[in-house]
């Protein structure tokens, strides 16, 4: 593969900027550049810093050099990497340097795209680097590293051996049945049900790996008026949703998000649901239906002051997410023991309520068991779409056993990326930036 380089560190002044290069040769085409006085009589040894000088035709910096041995580096290739002074000009005329002297511009995520072309990492353990550069609140860390550290295909792979091992013994059964021994309807079907078991279990994690991976969502719904927009304010902790005494002010859903104590909570202010003949607020009504279907948690806000009651069947209304009644304006009227007392006014009991909201995500501890990541999730989804035809066409026809059974190890290959198309592979690492 070609030499690649590229700027590592963000565009703009600052203490240091990266300029990295990757593949064989790399190494000789920065010594062209790069001089120390300890190298003068010296091989220049593998992971050590060298403080020295970068020329240019024109320019010069002084930087710090280190050469990375292929193949015990990030991309598998011999990798050398200058520090310098992190001014744009002169991080950009060293790239611009390299680039006249045999070094390619890298693509975006070309480095990590290497590193996995090269094996040393799985495309999900890529994925894990994305996201943890991309992280936005501390479970989206977490989340991240550990699928980084190949917690998923840790997961994926003795499932998909004990697939392979099915698939092996299937097809010499049907290449040579005189020299199998045992009866074909014997000897796996409990191996393809532990199968099923074990992508069932995965998928199980799926609801809450979403919510550590992309935040909780959370639909405030009530009447007008009632105090959805003050308790998203006071969530929020500053006025961002409009707060009016005139029922049906919040027309639109409003998408706002929140970290509270490391996780992400992404809020939907609603329309109050009831009827309307304004059309606007119609649609903000549909759009409150909308959020109740799609929020894991629906606070069903209650006018404590009027002592309101719900009247609304959420479920009903397709809500999946679990509901929690909060009775609001205690400041002004008693508080229900049936239900979670709060006033967005004086912020009594906003946190006990953030609590109850962020517990959804669970413990730490599972972040590492969970499938965060939709392409996973989809995977794992269609491998179990693919086992249950196994186990529903069991003993119909060995051959559509055999295709399920394949499809089946497809997927759940796709996410290490062993049999990834291009196509979702492109798509991942033109998500990273250039130099990464
Ligand atoms: P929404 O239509 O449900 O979004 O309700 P708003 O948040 O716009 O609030 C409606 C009215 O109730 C406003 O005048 C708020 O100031 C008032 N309000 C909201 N929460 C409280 C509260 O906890 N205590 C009191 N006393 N008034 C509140």
């Amino acid at each position: 593969m070609s030499i690649i380089a590229g700027i590592s560190t963000p565009i703009g002044n600052g203490a240091i900027s990266i300029v990295r290069m990757s593949g064989e040769g790399a190494l000789e085409v920065a010594l062209r550049f790069f001089t120390c006085k300890k190298l003068r009589n010296q091989e220049i040894m593998p992971n050590y810093m060298y403080l020295g000088t970068f020329s240019g035709s024109n320019f010069k910096d002084k930087c710090l050099f280190v050469y990375f041995k292929a193949p015990k580096t990030y991309t598998g290739e011999d990798l050398v990497e200058f520090h310098l002074h992190g001014g744009v000009t002169v991080t950009q005329k060293v790239l611009h340097t390299l680039l006249e002297n045999g070094a390619k511009m890298s693509g975006n995520g070309e480095f990590t795209r290497r590193a996995f072309l090269n094996g040393k990492i799985s495309l999900d353990e890529a994925e894990g680097v994305l996201g943890l550069i991309n992280a936005e609140s501390e479970t989206e860390i977490s989340a991240s590293f550990s699928v980084m550290q190949g917690n998923v295909s840790k997961r994926i792979r003795p499932i998909a051996d004990k697939l392979l091992s099915v698939i092996s013994m299937l097809e010499a059964w049907f290449d040579y049945p005189e020299e199998m021994e045992d009866d074909i309807n014997t000897d796996f079907f409990p191996t393809i049900r532990d199968i099923q078991s074990n992508l069932e279990k995965l998928l199980a994690t799926a609801n809450q790996g979403r919510m550590v991976r992309n935040g909780v969502s959370v639909a405030l719904v009530g009447k007008p008026n009632v105090g959805k927009s003050s308790i998203l304010n006071a969530f929020l902790r500053e006025e961002r949703a409009i707060v009016t005494d005139i029922p049906g002010t919040t027309r639109d859903t409003i998408a706002e998000s929140v970290i509270y104590k490391g996780v992400r909570i992404n809020l939907l202010d609603t329309a109050g649901i009831r009827k309307s003949n304004d059309i606007v607020e119609q649609k903000g009504i549909e759009r409150s239906i909308n959020a109740v279907k799609k929020a894991d948690i629906i606070l069903y806000i209650l006018d404590g002051a009027l002592g309101e009651e719900p009247t609304l069947d959420l479920v009903k209304e397709g809500a999946r997410g679990k509901i929690y009644y909060v009775n609001n304006k205690i400041d002004k009227g008693n508080s229900n023991p049936n239900y979670i007392n709060v006033s967005a006014l004086t912020k009594e009991g906003i946190d006990e309520l953030l609590e109850l909201i962020i517990k959804e995500v669970g413990n730490k501890r599972m972040y590492g068991e969970m499938l965060t990541i939709d392409r996973h999730i989809d995977a794992v989804a269609n491998a179990l779409k693919s086992i249950n035809n196994v186990l529903n066409n069991m003993g119909v026809s060995y051959d559509c056993m055999l295709v399920d059974l394949k499809d089946a190890l497809q997927s759940l290959l796709e996410i290490d990326g062993g049999t990834a198309s291009e196509k979702i592979i492109d798509d991942i690492f033109s998500r990273f930036c250039v130099g990464k």
